[in-house]
């Protein structure tokens, strides 16, 4: 069925304003079990706790519903009281309660050694300490304390750079502003110089 854009969204719009059923709109689209479960969805009780999306910089607001008698996160929904998001969500933080509560996450450390053809369980305790140890040994066998670079004339000197290009860092959208300023004293510290937060700003 040929529809242009203006049309769908017009259709849409009238459709879900006024009627269950888009099909005599012309769409060929029933929503009217979209529209029955969502009155048959109860809305989740609990104590309600105000939050902030963890997924990228803008920040928009949460609620996050716990189960008073659990304790668990039942629901994410966006805080209309957040003066940046308004109660929306894009479609990633809409879903932050799958980033919770998910069978499919992985809740323990997975380490598989070179050569090896399976993965083992590891504490986490044993994992920093192989991320610092191996980090470290990078540090020192690739650690740049002078370096030759251009004069503007044609010609070189040596300057004390005391930094190694081994190692980057690579950031994730949930290092908020603090995390990050931390992080890059951390990494300039070591002599770290690629360093990417990836913040979506
Ligand atoms: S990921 Fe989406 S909902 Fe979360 S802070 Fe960013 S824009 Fe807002």
């Amino acid at each position: 069925m040929g529809i242009s854009r203006r049309k769908f969204l017009k259709l849409s719009g009238s459709a879900l304003a006024g009627a269950a059923v888009a099909d005599a709109a012309g769409l060929g689209l029933n929503v009217s079990p979209a529209y029955a479960h969502g009155a048959a969805a109860g809305i989740k009780q609990g104590r309600q706790v105000p939050s902030i999306c963890p997924y990228c910089a803008v920040g928009c607001g949460q609620i996050v519903t716990v189960d008073e008698a659990s304790g668990k996160i039942v629901d994410i929904q966006g805080n209309y009281d957040s003066p940046i998001s308004a109660g929306t969500l894009c479609p990633k933080g809409a879903a932050s309660y799958q980033l919770v509560v998910n069978p499919l996450r992985e809740t323990k450390v997975k380490y598989r050694a070179a050569g090896s053809d399976h993965w083992e369980e590891k504490p986490l305790d044993w994992a920093m300490d192989r991320i610092a140890q191996l980090f470290k040994a990078t540090r020192d066998a690739n650690f740049n304390e002078l370096q030759q670079v251009p004069d503007g004339t044609g010609n070189t000197f040596t300057r004390r750079v005391m930094n190694t290009y081994a190692i980057a860092s690579l950031g994730g959208a949930t290092m908020d502003n603090e995390w990050n300023y931390i992080h890059q004293k951390l990494m300039h510290a070591c002599g770290v110089v690629f360093l990417e937060n990836q913040a979506r700003i």
